[in-house]
């Protein structure tokens, strides 16, 4: 599926053009054609939005801008390095109709190889402070800093994160957290307070905890239709005081954890959810998929719920990985394998 522009403009593009002054001579015609060329590439939708964003940039490959290294470019690209940046950008494009994709950290995502036709926002926005208790952060702020942040205030809640990599914006929509085995299952929605929203009617919304309906890997935010999809400006989280000695023991041994659990190398972490009472991993190791390669994508030969970039991979040969792996696991177990990993530009 690719998405598409959207059939924005045309009727906008009438609004507010001050026609030009046509001179009465009987180059008429000349006047007439000139004017509907400036309409035309003046005031679409698309144009538009190059003067109304500062900082917009075209034609950005978004490889770079994930875990993956993959993905084409997006035919818009900005960088919000602030909320009245984030809000600006989604706004004007709700207006102009533009499909729009806030892009955090990338860690969980598959981009085609063709891009995106739209503008993507990448969440840079990261003030944040600590209250009490409390931690208020802005949706760019990467995970790791507020590890760090909670660590240096000896506040307990969030030494599950350390090595996640992304953004809390990216977090908080994927309720991003740590398997049950590992000591014990935390997830950020455990800790979320409140969550402050930029909402698809343009409003900003503040709701808690049980309104984002937090799950396994998922949040309410996930089950939006991209283009109403809600987007995180800022959020409040709830930790508690503890030792700071305590707090950097069980940080150390999660560090541990990861270096056992982790294979190096480009990736988006877990690619499948664990069934309940199975492990996505385990299955697809049982179908002798560990090691398999297509292209430069390859299932890792040390955990098979990861999928590795080797160099230049593409999108479609890791896509052909996760087909086969879903293939093999339903054909053996019966069992539909639910990804993790999230596709944009397909
Ligand atoms: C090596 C490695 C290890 C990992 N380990 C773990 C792990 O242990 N546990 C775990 O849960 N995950 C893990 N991940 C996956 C990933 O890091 C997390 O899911 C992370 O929280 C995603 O955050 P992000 O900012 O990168 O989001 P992105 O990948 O940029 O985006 C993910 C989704 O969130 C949405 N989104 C991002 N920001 C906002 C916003 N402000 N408002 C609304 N929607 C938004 C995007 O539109 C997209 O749908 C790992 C990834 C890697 C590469």
């Amino acid at each position: 599926m690719k998405l598409g522009q959207g059939d924005s403009t045309h009727k906008r593009l009438r609004i507010g053009v001050t026609p030009l002054a046509r001179p009465k001579t009987r180059f008429t015609g000349f006047w007439f054609f000139l004017e509907r060329v400036l309409r035309y590439s003046i005031m679409t939708g698309k144009a538009k939005i190059e003067s109304l964003i500062k900082n917009i940039q075209k034609d950005v490959l978004l490889a770079p801008y994930t875990t993956f290294k993959i993905g084409g470019p997006a035919e818009y690209f900005l960088v919000a390095r602030t909320k009245e940046e984030l809000v600006k950008a989604i706004k004007t494009a709700q207006d102009l109709k533009i499909p729009y994709f806030i892009l955090g950290g990338g860690s969980k995502m598959l981009i085609s190889d063709r891009g995106f036709s739209g503008l993507v926002v990448k969440t840079e926005n990261q003030e944040c402070e600590v209250r009490g208790e409390k931690i208020i952060a802005e949706a760019g702020v990467p995970l790791a800093r507020l590890v760090e942040l909670a660590t240096q205030n000896s506040l307990s809640g969030l030494e599950f994160g350390v090595g996640i990599p992304g953004t809390i914006g990216g977090a908080v929509h994927n309720n991003a957290g740590i398997p049950k085995d590992w000591i014990f299952g935390w997830a950020i929605g455990d800790q979320i307070e409140s969550v402050t929203l930029l909402m698809a009617d343009g409003k900003i919304k503040t709701v808690n905890r049980k309104w984002m309906e937090f799950g396994y890997r998922e949040s309410r935010l996930k089950r939006y239709p991209q283009g109403e999809k809600p987007v995180i400006l800022s959020v409040v989280l709830r930790l508690k005081k503890a030792k700071k000695a305590t707090i950097e023991r069980l940080i150390k041994e999660k560090v541990q954890k990861r270096k056992e659990k982790i294979p190096p190398g480009p990736s988006v972490g877990c690619i499948f959810k664990n069934p309940p009472n199975s492990y996505a991993g385990l299955l697809i190791d049982k179908c002798g998929l560990k090691g398999k390669q297509i292209g430069k994508a390859q299932i890792s030969p040390r955990h098979a719920n990861f999928i590795i970039n080797l160099g230049d991979a593409k999108a479609e040969d890791v896509l052909r990985l996760i087909n086969l792996a879903k293939r093999e696991v339903r054909k053996r177990f019966g069992l539909e394998l639910r990804e993790e990993v999230q596709y944009l530009g397909f």
